[in-house]
């Protein structure tokens, strides 16, 4: 395989702005922020720009429903609501159909060879959406989108999503909740919002096994998440071989974010991140894309998404400015009860 001309790609696409609601968690100051911290520590000019795009009708369709693109469009010209949580403006349909079609391209771009990896700074964000239904802040499910976009690629059989993000990422297990080809890998706080995401749910007919939920308690941080990400998302990911790996990145997870109860810090996402783009340097040629989801305390983001960057670079200077949670991580039977039970339904070991 030829070296990639550039190492990280990023898009990016000012109309994600115009998707606001002032008071929301979910709006454009999160993206401002994030912008404004890269640019001032100089990582945006260390990375390439891919250019976004609006998705293809055909695209959009290949996960949601005609009806359900109808219905963003009307809805948006009127600024109502998808869902209770979920708004619209008028630019809502652009902004929501640009950050599926910018994700297609950043991958695009990792699968042609132009960049090595990649992070998509978009919004609004993916991963609750259904095929028929707004939810949760999600318009469009943009990895969904993406990744069944992929698979039309010669040579990209199978692909994983691994999500993150303290939310269990319903819309995204819905759509490939029968397929064998995507394998669906979800740490969520449970129970909690939305609800599912029980570690029993793995996947129906032709795609069971191939949905992987890892439900945590309350305050469940780095500790937690290394011993499970080692011993079952490892295994599991090298047992499916994937060609491409997306990364529904949520940084809500956190032990600060004003929506979240998990207790993860800056360092545990380094080095949940770090492992993650490993596991794509032994599995897929590191042909992983992160794609930005939840996150709502600010400072927090910031930094998380620079050190994302830097570790899809191969650099080491990561930072922490906020230290551990305060509150101790549950204490739970996580070595003799919680591994061993999803060990046996999956058939580990
Ligand atoms: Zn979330």
């Amino acid at each position: 395989m030829k070296t990639p001309m550039h190492r990280t790609g990023y898009v990016y696409d000012p109309i994600f702005q115009q998707h606001n609601l002032a008071n929301h968690p979910e709006n454009a100051s999160r993206l401002e922020s994030i912008l404004k911290y890269l640019e001032i520590n100089k990582i945006l000019a260390e990375i390439h720009p891919i250019n976004s795009r609006m998705a293809a009708t055909e695209e959009l369709l290949l996960v949601h429903s005609a009806d359900y693109l109808s219905e963003v469009k009307a809805k948006s010209s009127q600024s109502e609501y998808l869902d209770p949580d979920t708004y619209t403006t008028p630019d809502s349909y652009l902004a929501a159909a640009t950050a599926a079609g910018s994700l297609i391209a950043l991958a695009n771009a990792v699968l042609s060879g132009e960049v090595q990896n990649g992070m998509a700074l978009l919004r609004p964000p993916g991963h609750h959406a259904l095929p028929h239904q707004g939810m949760g802040f999600c318009i469009y499910n943009n990895e969904a989108i993406a990744a069944k976009v992929a698979l039309q690629w010669p040579g990209i059989a199978r692909i994983a999503i691994v999500d993150f993000d303290v939310h269990h990422g319903n819309g995204t297990q819905t759509v490939f909740e029968t397929d064998p080809n995507v394998l669906y890998i979800s740490s969520h706080s449970y129970p909690f919002y939305p609800g599912t995401g029980n570690m029993n749910e793995i996947g129906s007919g032709a795609g069971t096994g191939a949905t992987v939920n890892l439900p945590l308690s309350e305050r469940s941080g780095d500790a937690i998440f290394k011993k499970v990400y080692s011993a079952i998302v490892l295994p599991i990911i090298k047992r499916f071989k994937p060609d491409f790996i997306f990364i529904n990145a949520g940084y809500d997870a956190h032990f600060k974010d004003p929506l979240g109860n998990l207790g993860l810090s800056l360092a545990g996402y380094t080095w949940l991140c770090q492992f993650l783009v490993d596991i794509a340097g032994e599995v897929c040629q590191g042909r992983i894309i992160f794609s930005l989801n939840g996150g709502y305390h600010l400072d927090v983001i910031n930094v998380a998404v620079a050190n994302t960057i830097k570790i899809l670079l191969g650099r080491s200077d990561t930072v922490d400015p906020f230290g551990s949670s305060q509150f101790p991580e549950p204490v739970e039977s996580i070595d003799t009860d919680y591994i061993p039970r999803l060990k046996k339904l999956h058939h580990l070991d």
